[in-house]
């Protein structure tokens, strides 16, 4: 599992995501529930937060 911050478009509450795949595949952007508009909304991903565990590369995005 790798964590990812994610920040709601709408409402712009950050949230850590817990997911055993590579977010950075989706875009940049990812439609998740959100607590504060308890709705679906877009989110952004902002980035990994899994300093521990390291964090998965793009790969078609990643030189060396
Ligand atoms: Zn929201």
């Amino acid at each position: 599992m790798t964590k990812w911050v994610l920040k709601c478009t709408v409402c712009g509450e950050e949230r850590i995501f817990e997911a055993g795949f590579n977010l950075s595949l989706f875009g940049g952007k990812l439609y998740l529930y959100c607590r504060k508009c308890k709705a679906n909304r877009e989110h952004l991903i902002l980035g990994c937060a899994d300093e521990t565990e390291g964090c998965p590369v793009a790969g078609v995005d990643v030189i060396d």
